[in-house]
């Protein structure tokens, strides 16, 4: 039987609509949540995704700071900018997005973001919360919008099998910390990990982010297993480009019983759960508890 497709688009627009609802009930505070995204130089796909986290963090009805900056910039003005940023009582979440141009140090950059504005979970303070059990910790988007797409298939994870491919900070070894929180037995894959296609047929769920066009083939698949696919891909075509991930569908949709496309499986959910994060350190800087 065909696997179910998980629709991240439609999961994702529900989200938000929760979200606008929540966000409202904190303007009884006064204040509108808002959101500081930082973006150097001119990426054609960075740009594309900050204006949709733009016009999604309007929607959402928080409030959207845009702080563009030229390729060229040293990194004592985005140390600055950071800096003003931390200190802005109007600004409760900052992304600084990625990739940065090669002379830009990210690591002490994104170190800078003040661990209660940073909506991107990145920041070590946060990644220690995340990996203590600290309900404070501000998680990374993607790794909860997997896990959100698992439990809208399964919402008892308990005891499954987890096979994560890719061991990042942003993806990988997060999502590892929030299986385990899930009762999941955990395995985290890289490129260093031998018979990566074995791994695959024994887990009940599979999660890749390896940045490898379509490598997780039909045959690497347990019959039922929940497959995640993290990964955009761009294939040059002929006229363009077309987005592929890092599994390939047509042949593992036949084995799976449940399957994230691309797009619009994880993608959607990132910038939802970006919103949603913007919302918690809003809440938390205020003393605010769920409303
Ligand atoms: P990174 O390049 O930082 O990490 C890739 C990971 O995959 C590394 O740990 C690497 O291992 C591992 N890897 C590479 N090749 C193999 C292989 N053949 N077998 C097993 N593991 C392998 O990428 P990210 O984590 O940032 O992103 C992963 C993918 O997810 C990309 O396609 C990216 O575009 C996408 N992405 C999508 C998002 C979304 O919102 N949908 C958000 C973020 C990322 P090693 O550590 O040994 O090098």
């Amino acid at each position: 039987m065909a696997a179910r497709i998980v629709d991240g688009k439609a999961i994702a627009a529900g989200l938000r609509a929760e979200l606008k609802e929540k966000v409202e009930a904190f303007g009884k505070t006064g204040r509108t949540p808002g959101l500081a995204v930082v973006l150097v130089g001119n990426d054609p796909a960075s740009a594309v995704y900050v204006r949709a986290k733009a016009r999604q963090t309007v929607e959402a009805g928080m409030r959207s700071f845009e702080h563009r900056l030229p390729e060229d910039v040293s990194q004592d003005q985005l140390m600055r900018l950071v800096e003003t940023l931390n200190d802005d009582f109007a600004v409760d979440g900052i992304l600084v997005q990625l990739p940065l141009p090669p002379h830009i140090d990210a690591a002490a950059l994104l170190s800078a973001v003040d661990p209660a504005k940073d909506v991107d979970g990145f920041h070590p303070i946060n990644a220690g919360r995340l990996a203590t059990g600290d309900a404070r910790a501000l998680t990374p988007c993607t790794p909860l919008g997997c896990v959100h797409l698992l439990k809208s298939v399964e919402a008892d994870l308990s005891g499954a099998h987890a096979l994560v491919l890719g061991r990042s900070n942003i993806v990988g070894k997060p999502l590892g910390q929030l299986l385990l929180g899930e009762n999941c037995t955990v395995t985290i894959a890289h490129s260093r990990t031998r018979d990566v296609a074995n791994l695959c047929r024994a887990a009940d769920i599979v999660i890749a982010a390896t940045g490898q066009p379509e490598m997780v083939r039909g045959d690497w698949i347990k019959r039922g297993a929940l497959v995640i696919d993290v990964g955009i891909n761009r294939i040059e075509e002929n006229d363009g480009y077309r987005v592929i991930g890092d599994v390939a569908f047509d042949e593992v949709r036949d084995r799976a019983g449940a399957i994230t496309p691309v797009p619009g499986g994880v993608g959607p959910m990132t910038i939802a759960y970006l919103l949603q994060n913007t919302l918690k350190a809003a809440r938390q800087r205020l003393g605010v508890a769920a409303i």
